[in-house]
């Protein structure tokens, strides 16, 4: 008898911690691994990739092959948004399905600390690429609150779409303003253009602003706003 009591306390003790366990490796992957991720979540920043299945997140920064040419994110690992910002992101992408069932936004930077945007600032400093980057020491800009998300589209196959150029292409033909120009000179496809619409009609859709030197580069609220309203995120 006494050893059928000691295996059912055995039973209920191994589930119990079964299911600790099981909770706590719940909470490490939706906070993330890093120092940055975790300050960020426990912010209430949401973490994108939780927002709908069809996003997909691709951080340029924390690879080698962005336009600084090493990675910048320690202790980064995933996309982060201010809850405003992922709710309008959501909404983008419902759109997205909406009009085409099967495409995702692929994201590839959202939310950057400020001893993130000061090493950049630091690494193009006296460059020709310096004026690509936001001067922390003028507040940054709206990556550094949280409100802006560098994004492109993925066809069904996870392929991007044609827009011209690649993500943080430096130079003018990454800009939205002149693209019947572009097009007309054969800079940029037609179809290009097309699929840059898509995507800038499925951002405002959410609420977010295009920006005209980089299209795949959306505001939620203007600098002044999110001064006068929004926390920097100064860590
Ligand atoms: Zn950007």
């Amino acid at each position: 008898m006494i050893i059928f009591v000691i295996m059912k306390y055995y039973v209920v003790l191994s589930l119990f911690l079964a299911m600790c366990f099981e909770t706590l490796a719940q909470d490490a992957g939706s906070a993330g691994t890093g120092e940055l991720d975790l300050k960020l979540s426990e912010m209430g920043f949401v973490d994108v990739a939780t927002l709908d299945t069809a996003i997909v997140v691709d951080l340029m920064y924390a690879r080698d092959d962005n336009f600084v040419g090493r990675a910048m994110y320690d202790g980064l690992t995933r996309a982060w948004l201010h809850p405003r910002a992922a709710d309008a992101l959501k909404t983008a992408q419902e759109e997205l399905s909406r009009l085409h069932p099967g495409y995702g936004l692929k994201v590839c930077d959202a939310s950057r600390p400020m001893s993130v945007q000061k090493q950049m600032y630091a690494t193009v400093r006296g460059t020709s690429k310096a004026r690509y980057v936001s001067n922390p020491a003028n507040g940054g800009g709206l990556h550094n609150y949280g409100l802006a998300v560098d994004v492109t589209i993925v066809d069904g196959n996870g392929e991007e779409l044609d827009m011209g150029t690649k993500v943080d292409h430096l130079g003018t033909e990454a800009g939205v303003s002149r693209e019947a120009e572009m097009v007309a000179a054969g800079v940029i496809t037609a179809q290009a253009v097309k699929n840059r619409e898509l995507l800038r009609s499925v951002m405002k859709k959410g609420g977010f602003r295009p920006l005209p030197s980089e299209w795949w580069h959306f505001n939620l609220v203007s600098r002044p706003t999110a001064k006068a309203s929004y926390k920097v995120l100064d860590f």
